[in-house]
């Protein structure tokens, strides 16, 4: 079904022979295309998502949620298909497809089934009922790093409240969603509740974004596009939900054990290849322990086996795309120009690979404010230390940043952590190595978003609230 979209709950031959190659970042060979889709092919999905919506946001909340379990089903059973086709079009070593990528996506799905089936849509308040009633036709747009479990959040979330969707994936990754289409064409959603579009950001998302009928849009994606839909989204005052880009630093109090918490940190850095929102790219140590972090990170560093991301023993795969390889190579050159010192990695592809969008496990230290390697979002293997004089830099230089996505405390003493967390301006805080909660919001302070995701709160993005005084 790859040359094709899902409109009206089926399948459709697109109207346009416009597509857009896909990738595969290992082999930097084509693997296939998908349609651009056009302006009319979007009103055609809003207007069925519209119409499905008189029925869906009527529909029982049990009957709703056995449908996200069928979905969710359909996903358990084609998990290692799914798991090859991230691999294939994002690099992602099988490994991580597995346990990160499809594996998340599933825990995400369940946790969003289990918080609506719990949840309250209805309170008193006072004298009034205050209801919680669906949107309407929400538009997902997402991106290629985490490409399936961003699809799963949004779309779990909306279909649980009550709206009817229209998805337009990345177009650098987008054969996940077309096999998770082809998952929930299977789990018989009535026609027009989800709908798919493909194409590119300028001309498909734009299309979307500013379409009236469309209530609200959930977006994950780059700072810059966030702006981009915030301004096209202004003259209806349409709801936004937006996830965007981050620059998260990682506090390491000095009572933490640098052995042990450097490699941890570093970990969290070249996940995904660096390809990570939240990847904690900044490390600050206190400043006389800047040389020895440098040492253990590098250390770490030579640990990775990288290659062929089929390849079952390896941990780092290539980046997504000559764009994006050219883009952190050209920070990395920024780094080495800029005064910084280049402590392992660098801007060769390892010898052992003759192809392949590669970028070592690169450290630097000795990273100042002022670089752009301090300040930009890389979103490739590339940490910098930088060191701290006292606790009261640490926060301040964790601050000092457009973004507040994440971040990271280690202490031996986790109260102490727990009260430079509070000072951190980031939606989310990881003390000494706290894992993942899909409970949880997730979402950004200043330029990395608004609104949350996952969760009850991921939820409510999705919910409009009326208040009736009785
Ligand atoms: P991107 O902004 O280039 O594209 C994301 C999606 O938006 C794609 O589907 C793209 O086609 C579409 N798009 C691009 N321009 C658009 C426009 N003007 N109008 C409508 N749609 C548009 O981002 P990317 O390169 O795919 O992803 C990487 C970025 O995503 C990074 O900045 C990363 O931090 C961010 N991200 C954030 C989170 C989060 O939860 N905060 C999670 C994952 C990724």
């Amino acid at each position: 079904m790859r040359s094709a979209i899902y409109l009206d709950g089926s399948w459709q031959r697109p109207e346009s022979p416009d597509a857009i190659p896909v990738f595969d970042p290992y082999t930097e060979a084509s693997i296939g295309s998908v349609p651009e889709c056009t302006p009319a092919e979007v009103g055609r999905a809003v207007a069925a998502s519209r119409r499905a919506f008189a029925s869906w946001s009527r529909t029982p909340l049990k009957e709703r949620l056995d449908h996200l379990d069928a979905i969710a089903q359909g996903l358990r059973e084609r998990a290692e298909e799914m798991a090859r086709t991230i691999s294939e079009e994002l690099g992602a070593p099988i490994v991580d497809s597995r346990a990160s990528q499809v594996g998340l996506s599933l825990t995400g799905f369940d946790g969003v089934v289990s918080v609506a089936r719990g949840y309250a849509f209805e309170e008193e308040i006072g004298t009034s009922l205050v209801i919680r009633e669906p949107m309407g036709v929400a538009a997902c747009i997402t991106p290629w790093n985490y490409p399936l479990h961003q699809i799963t959040l949004k779309v779990a979330s909306a279909l649980a409240a009550g709206c009817t969707v229209v998805l337009k994936p990345s177009e650098v990754t987008p054969f996940n969603a077309l096999l998770l289409t082809e998952i929930i064409d299977r789990a018989g959603l009535p026609p027009g509740v989800f709908n798919l579009v493909s194409g590119s950001g300028a001309g498909v998302g734009e299309a979307l974004v500013s379409h009236p009928d469309v209530d609200l849009v959930s977006f994950t994606g780059s700072t810059r596009a966030g702006m981009r839909i915030s301004e096209l989204a202004a003259p209806q005052i349409k709801r936004l939900c937006l996830e965007l880009g981050g620059k998260s630093a990682a506090i390491v109090l000095d009572d933490a054990d640098l052995e042990i918490v450097v490699p941890q940190v570093l970990e969290r850095c070249l996940t995904n290849a660096g390809q990570n929102c939240a990847a904690l790219s900044r490390l600050l140590v206190p400043a006389s322990a800047v040389e020895r972090a440098a040492n253990v990170a590098a250390e770490a560093a030579g640990a990775y086996t990288i290659g062929d991301p089929r390849d079952e023993s390896v941990r780092l795969g290539p980046v997504v795309s000559s764009t994006q390889w050219d883009r952190v190579r050209g920070y990395v050159r920024a780094g080495m120009d800029s005064g910084a010192r280049l402590v392992c990695g660098g801007i060769e592809r390892p010898a052992a690979l003759s192809h392949g969008y590669f970028v070592p496990p690169t450290v630097f230290s000795e990273v100042r404010p002022e670089m752009s390697i301090f300040r930009e979002e890389i979103f490739g293997p590339v940490l910098g230390i930088t060191g701290y004089e006292s606790e009261d830099e640490a926060v301040a230089l964790a601050n000092d940043s457009d973004y507040g996505l994440s971040g990271a405390v280690w202490s031996a003493d986790r109260d102490r952590a727990v009260g430079v967390a509070r000072n951190l301006r980031t939606g989310q805080v990881t003390v000494n190595g706290g894992a993942y909660n899909f409970l949880a919001p997730f979402g950004g302070y200043k330029r990395s978003g608004l609104g949350r995701e996952s969760g009850r709160y991921g939820l409510e993005e999705f919910l409009q609230v009326k208040s009736l005084q009785l």
